[in-house]
């Protein structure tokens, strides 16, 4: 069976196929959307983390007739009423490093005991014969003080997760997949896409 992952970030279809093999997904060819160069950006219109992932996977599955899984995320900063939330790749408007900034700047007066957060993902997975599901991982800890660690992307360095004295951008793949957002998402829903 084909899979379409409605994402063109070759780094986010790499993740996928790996986790989707380890949960034994074995006959399973899993595309990005690369492969389907005629597909433009789809825009995220919706006002929830379900309405943006069900709406990608929706239409690129409409558009390649073939199962699609799409998911989106974000970090949720219980302080600023779960900001940046729905907004977390476009916060300040200017990438990754940028983004850390606006969120240690908004944070600046928050004592520790109150910068606890959680990064979210949500899956949806598609089929054209009308089957649709949606799956949610959460990952909980709280903002540091400042960036630490050189691995991960977006939020990372600046996440430590709870019970660990690390940031998650000083966690190997395998480590934060065991425990990470996606990687709940990914277990929840793969059951569905392998049947
Ligand atoms: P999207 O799911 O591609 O819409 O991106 C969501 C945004 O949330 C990313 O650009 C990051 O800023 C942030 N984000 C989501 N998951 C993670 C993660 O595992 N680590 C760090 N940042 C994340």
């Amino acid at each position: 069976m084909k899979l379409v992952l409605a994402t063109k970030n070759s780094g986010k279809v790499v993740e996928f196929r790996r986790l989707l093999e380890e949960l034994g997904a074995k006959d399973l060819e899993v595309v990005g959307l690369d492969q389907f160069p005629e597909i433009g950006d789809i825009e995220e219109t919706g006002t929830t983390f379900e309405e943006n992932a069900l709406l990608k996977a929706r239409t690129i599955c409409k558009l390649t007739g073939l199962p699609a899984l799409a998911d989106d995320s974000g970090i949720c900063v219980d302080a600023l009423n779960g900001a940046p939330g729905l907004y977390s790749a476009r916060y300040s408007g200017n990438g990754d490093a940028a983004n850390n900034e606006k969120l240690l700047d908004a944070l600046k007066d928050v004592p520790d005991e109150k910068r606890t957060a959680y990064f979210i993902c949500v899956a949806a997975y598609v089929r054209p014969d009308g089957f649709e599901v949606i799956e949610e991982g959460r990952f909980y800890g709280r903002i540091l003080h400042q960036v630490v660690g050189s691995g991960g992307f977006g939020y990372d360095p600046l996440f430590a997760p709870n019970g660990m004295n690390c940031s998650s951008a000083e966690l190997s793949a395998q480590e934060k997949d065991a425990i990470s957002h996606r990687g709940k998402a990914m277990r929840a829903i793969a059951p569905h896409i392998i049947g």
